[in-house]
């Protein structure tokens, strides 16, 4: 089998002409033969009874006789297309139409004639006779007793037309073959023609040149819809790529500040002689520093793990209102701390099948957002329902909202809204950014989803759909 598309195509077109011209010319040959031998046969016939109704007229007279009045009246001629013979029932030859007549004497019926109908035989021409066809018909003769009636008639003419035919059919197949043949490597290679600058416009890109596109002809065909869709593919590739850019940048970025800081502190230390205290502090600083660093690398290898689906879930039916109360315990203090109320409306019982460590971690980081964020005193409401084979927790600000051109990008790694809010030791070491993308990521992984709107000066909600235990209690 050829591996070229555009060798096999043309491969196929011409053996597909070329099997329907032999079938077709094969057809007409037949058919053409059958016919030509049919009107033969029908003709012979006819001069065989002719023959017949002369012999029946002049019943009475000498055989010399009637063979001149055969050649007179029938018109033999030596030699000629048409020849009447008389035998008798032992295939001698008493009459014959034709002077030079050199038919087989006695002839020899291949199968005894009937009685009745007329047969009809072919002789294939040897050196002596041409090929020819003949019919016979036994009939009975009062004065000269049973003899055989015979009509040949030369096949010349027939197998010249036939001959014509081969000939033309011949010609026909192999010029069909060879238009076939163009024809096809034509079509081939103008279908192919995109095929082959796709291929070439495909190898010049390369992660450097994800920009490039493979071309369209425009034809809206099967080739130029495979364009659209590399196209496509292409797109989500760049994208994909210029996220993974974007995200080694800025995780390179994070961990930077934090390693710059700990050199400063070090360089510190012993650059001079340092009292113990000042030591001391170097130290809690480092501390501090080394905290956000493992922070930050366990965040990105828990996002790392949840991406390739190797953080394994130890999930188990627990219930969802008594982890939100705890987790509200926990922030209380806090929230009070900056003159924020936290209201919990949970009426019912809530049980969801979940990995609780990792659910309790989303709710502490959203709860954690909505009053680091509120930017002054306010309060937060925590609703919790179950309907429809979901759980639901709303977790609602009166905060200072996220801006309309920030909010479609929160969820992106290390994505800050205030950028000025970095990592800094002992006041805020929270803020990398990271937040959100791991409660996504949790979330997904449970089968949930995560969904935050926010109207900026009035405040933010946030819901987290988790699937619910079908028997979970109310
Ligand atoms: P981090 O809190 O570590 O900065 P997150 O991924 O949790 O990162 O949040 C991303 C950004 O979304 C934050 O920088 C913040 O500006 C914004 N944000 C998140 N939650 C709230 C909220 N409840 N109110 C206002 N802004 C919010």
């Amino acid at each position: 089998m050829p591996r070229s598309v555009r060798t096999r195509i043309t491969l196929l077109a011409t053996s597909v002409t070329l099997g329907i011209c032999i079938v077709v010319c094969t057809a007409l040959y037949i058919g053409l033969f059958l016919s030509l031998h049919r009107e033969v046969d029908a003709f012979l016939d006819g001069e065989v009874r002719e023959f017949q109704a002369i012999l029946e007229h002049e019943e009475d007279d000498e055989l010399k006789e009637i063979e001149r009045e055969i050649r007179n009246e029938l018109g033999g001629r030596p030699g000629g297309d048409l020849t009447f013979r008389l035998l008798d029932a032992q295939g001698r030859l008493l009459i014959t139409s034709d002077p030079t007549d050199s038919f087989p004497n006695p002839w020899v019926p291949a199968q005894p004639l009937s009685a009745t109908d007329a047969e009809h035989q072919t002789h294939s021409g040897n050196g002596l006779l041409p090929s020819l066809r003949f019919c016979s018909r036994r009939v009975t003769l009062r004065r000269h007793g049973d003899v055989i009636v015979q009509a040949t008639y030369r096949l010349d003419r027939v197998d010249r037309s036939l001959s014509v035919c081969r000939w033309v059919c011949f010609t026909a197949v192999l010029l069909a073959a060879i238009l076939s043949f163009l024809g096809g490597h034509m079509v081939a290679r103008n279908s192919m023609r995109p095929v082959a600058a796709m291929t070439q416009s495909a190898r010049s890109i390369t992660a450097k040149q994800l920009s490039l596109r493979v071309p369209r002809s425009g034809t809206n065909d099967e080739i130029d819809e495979l364009a659209n869709t590399l196209n496509n593919m292409l797109e989500r590739i760049e994208a994909g790529v210029q996220r993974i850019q974007q995200f080694t940048a800025d995780a390179a970025h994070e961990l930077r500040t934090p390693l710059t800081a700990l050199r400063g502190n070090a360089e510190f230390a012993l650059s001079q002689p340092r009292s113990v205290e000042q030591l001391k502090g170097v130290i809690e600083q480092s501390l501090d520093y080394y905290r956000i660093l493992s922070r930050v690398t366990d965040d990105l290898l828990l996002l790392a793990r949840l991406d390739a689906g190797q953080e394994p879930l130890q999930a188990e039916p627990c219930s969802l209102s008594l982890m939100v109360d705890e987790v509200v315990d926990l922030y209380r203090p806090l929230a009070a701390d900056h003159g924020i109320e936290i209201r919990v409306h949970s009426p019912d019982v809530v049980t969801a099948s979940i990995d609780a460590g990792k659910i309790r971690r989303v709710i502490s980081n959203l709860l954690d957002n909505a009053i680091k964020y509120m930017g002054g005193p306010g309060s937060v409401t925590i609703g919790l329902s179950g309907m429809n084979g979901t759980a639901t927790i709303h977790i609602d600000d009166t905060g200072s909202g996220i801006p309309p051109d920030d909010l479609p990008h929160i969820f992106e790694r290390f994505y800050r809204v205030d950028r000025a809010r970095s990592v800094t030791p002992g006041s805020d070491t929270r803020s990398i950014g990271l937040g959100l993308a791991i409660c996504r990521s949790i979330l997904h992984a449970h089968g949930g989803e995560l969904n935050i709107q926010s109207t900026q000066g009035k405040g933010t909600k946030v819901e987290v759909v988790l699937p619910r235990l079908p028997d979970s209690p109310r």
